[in-house]
């Protein structure tokens, strides 16, 4: 069993590890601030032999460089390579890369920004999602159109009901407020609603997610069409 431990940076990200305890392997998915992600590994005893970004926003990878010069390899999206520091290995729809025998596939799921990728460990259940999908919401599209994200979503909610998807910020009580406002008669979201009130009063996670949650509670994953996703994603820019 993989180990996956958060470690919140800035406001509201999470860069997460993952630990496999059988090779001793450690990577960190999307290190936007190396000074708590190598604390927290340091603190643990587990030296970071990888970085897998997600795309190149600088919450992302802003601490690329620094956890490289601690001894990883970074591996990152091919067509923002360019825009992301210290990559070594470029990363194209259907790669594949390890954590001791854990094997992620790489996905591209554009929307949030034209290269972002996720990281697919079907065996383990798991996936990295970044700013593609978030509990109950979905990512901004800075850089893609309504279709592209639209597909993107379709894809992620389309893994086994019991994936956990680890995403890359907290924002699920904003996101929350605006799916019971879009859908005032889904309980399911109502429900869940209360109870994320309760965990971010009681300073606790809401992530990671299962994409059965998401299936049931994510307007975002539940619109129709593209042209539903795009008045959806529209309203909620301006939602308060
Ligand atoms: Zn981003
Ligand atoms: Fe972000």
């Amino acid at each position: 069993m993989l180990e996956i431990v958060a470690v919140p940076a800035f406001a509201d990200n999470y860069l997460w590890l993952i630990h496999d305890p059988v090779s001793g392997e450690t990577v960190a998915v999307d290190p936007g601030d190396s000074v708590p992600l190598l604390a927290e590994a340091e603190r643990r005893g587990w030296p970071i032999g990888q970085v897998w970004n997600t795309h190149w926003h600088p919450d992302h990878s802003g601490g690329n460089e620094a956890v490289k010069q601690a001894g990883a390899t970074v591996y990152a999206p091919a067509s923002e390579a360019a825009r992301i520091p210290g990559v070594d290995v470029a990363l194209k729809e259907g790669d594949r890369v390890r954590i001791g025998e854990h094997q992620a596939e790489v996905w591209e799921v554009p929307g949030h920004t034209l290269g972002h990728i996720a990281y697919v460990l079907r065996d383990d259940g798991i996936a990295f999602v970044g700013d593609t999908l978030f509990a109950m919401g979905c990512g901004r599209l800075f850089e893609g159109t309504p279709q592209q994200m639209f597909e993107s979503l379709q894809r992620i909610a389309a893994l086994p009901a019991d994936t956990r998807l680890y995403c890359a910020h907290e924002y699920t009580l904003s996101n929350a407020r605006f799916a019971a406002a879009a859908e005032p008669a889904n309980d399911a979201i109502a429900h869940r609603l209360k109870a994320v009130e309760q965990a971010r009063q009681a300073g606790e996670m809401t992530v990671p997610t299962t994409v059965a949650e998401e299936l049931q509670t994510n307007v975002f994953v539940r619109a129709h069409d593209p042209q539903d996703f795009a008045r959806l994603r529209t309203s909620k820019d301006t939602f308060r």
